[in-house]
C-alpha cells in the first residue's frame, strides 16, 4: 500500500514553497504541510507566482501530487471568540485565497477556545465566522482539527466537530483533520482505534475525514495535555501508530508528522534537529527505532 506521508515543514518567503518541497524531499516523504507564515502570528507575504510555476514543476518532477499538501492556519486566531469576528473573518479569507493561489486543496484549523463563554456559545461564535468565510466558489476544503481539549478548546469530542459541521452552510467545505496525539489527549483509547473510527464514522462521517496528524503523546489518555511526543516514545506507542498508518479504511489519506524537533545531546534543552527522515524511515520499515534519537543526533552531527 502507497502511504502518503510527510510531515510538517518551514515555508519562508524567499524560497515560498520551493523551500517546504525540498525539505519534504529530504525527508523522502511524498507530501507535506506548512502554515503560511510564523504559526503564532498573522504576518503573511504574498505568494510570488514566479517561484510558485517552479515549485509546481519540482512538484511533478518528484510525483508529489498538490492534493496531498496541507496548509495549516495560524494557531493564534480562535473563531470562538466574536471579538475578533471581523479580524478572524477578513484573516481567513486572506488566507483561503493564498491557499488557492497555491493549488493546495486543505486548509487545517483549530476550532477554536471558548476562553469562558461556554461551549455552546463559543460553537456558535465558530460557526457565525465560518458561514461569514465561506462561500460555494471557494476551492479549498477547511479541515477542523481534532483538539486535545486544554484549557477551553473546543472540537475535542467528535461530537462537538459534528455541531460545528452541523450549523455550516457550505458543508461540502468542510473536513477534518485527526490528530493522534491530540484524540488521545482528549480521552479516545489508541489501543483499538477500529472502534474509534466506528466512532468517527457514526458521529460525523468517514468522508469527512480529509488527513490526519500522527503524533505519539507525552501524555495519558485523558489528560487534555497537548504534548507531542517522537514516534513509538509516548503514551500511544508505536504498535498503535502503525494500526493507524495502515489502517485500510484511511488509505490515501495523507499523514503529517508533528513530532517534536530532537536536542543536540540531554543537557542542552535547545530543539534543532528535525526527526521526520528518521521516522518516516521508521513507518516505512514498521519497525521501531529504539535507538531515533541517538541516530538523529549522529546524521546531523
Ligand atoms: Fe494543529
Ligand atoms: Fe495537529
Ligand atoms: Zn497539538
Amino acid at each position: 500500500m502507497d502511504l502518503i506521508i510527510g510531515s510538517h515543514v518551514s515555508f519562508n518567503k524567499d524560497s515560498q514553497m520551493i523551500g517546504s518541497i525540498e525539505e519534504a524531499l529530504s525527508y523522502k516523504a511524498n507530501t507535506f504541510m506548512f502554515y503560511t507564515g510564523a504559526p503564532q502570528n498573522t504576518n503573511r507575504c504574498n505568494i510570488d507566482e514566479q517561484l510558485l510555476e517552479k515549485a509546481k514543476v519540482l512538484l511533478k518532477e518528484n510525483n508529489i501530487d498538490i492534493n496531498n499538501v496541507v496548509v495549516h492556519a495560524p494557531y493564534i486566531i480562535n473563531l470562538a471568540n466574536i471579538n475578533n469576528f471581523d479580524f478572524n473573518v477578513n484573516f481567513l479569507k486572506q488566507e483561503i485565497k493564498r491557499v488557492e493561489q497555491l493549488g493546495v486543496k486543505y486548509l487545517v484549523l483549530h476550532p477554536g477556545s471558548h476562553v469562558g463563554l461556554g461551549v455552546e456559545n463559543g460553537i456558535n461564535n465558530i460557526i457565525k465566522t465560518l458561514n461569514q468565510v465561506l462561500d460555494e466558489k471557494i476551492s479549498v476544503t477547511i479541515c477542523l482539527e481534532t483538539m486535545a481539549g486544554k484549557g477551553t478548546e473546543l472540537g475535542r469530542t467528535f461530537e462537538e466537530l459534528k455541531q460545528i459541521i452541523d450549523g455550516v452552510k457550505y458543508q461540502d467545505k468542510i473536513g477534518v483533520c485527526m490528530d493522534t496525539s491530540h484524540i488521545n489527549d482528549a480521552g479516545y483509547d489508541l489501543n483499538d482505534f477500529d472502534k474509534i473510527l466506528d466512532e468517527f464514522d457514526k458521529v460525523i462521517g468517514l468522508n469527512y475525514l480529509k488527513c490526519l496528524h500522527i503524533n505519539d503523546s507525552k501524555n495519558e489518555k485523558s489528560s487534555h495535555k497537548d504534548r507531542h511526543e517522537n514516534i513509538g516514545f509516548g503514551y500511544i506507542g508505536f504498535d498503535n501508530l502503525i494500526k493507524v498508518i495502515y489502517n485500510s479504511r484511511l488509505k490515501g489519506i495523507p499523514m503529517l508528522l508533528e513530532t517534536p524537533y530532537i536536542s543536540k545531546d540531554d543537557d542542552d534543552k535547545a530543539k534543532v534537529f528535525a526527526p521526520y527522515k528518521q521516522e518516516i524511515e521508521m513507518i516505512r520499515n514498521k519497525k521501531f527505532n529504539p535507538n531515533l534519537i541517538e541516530d538523529i543526533r549522529e546524521f546531523y552531527k
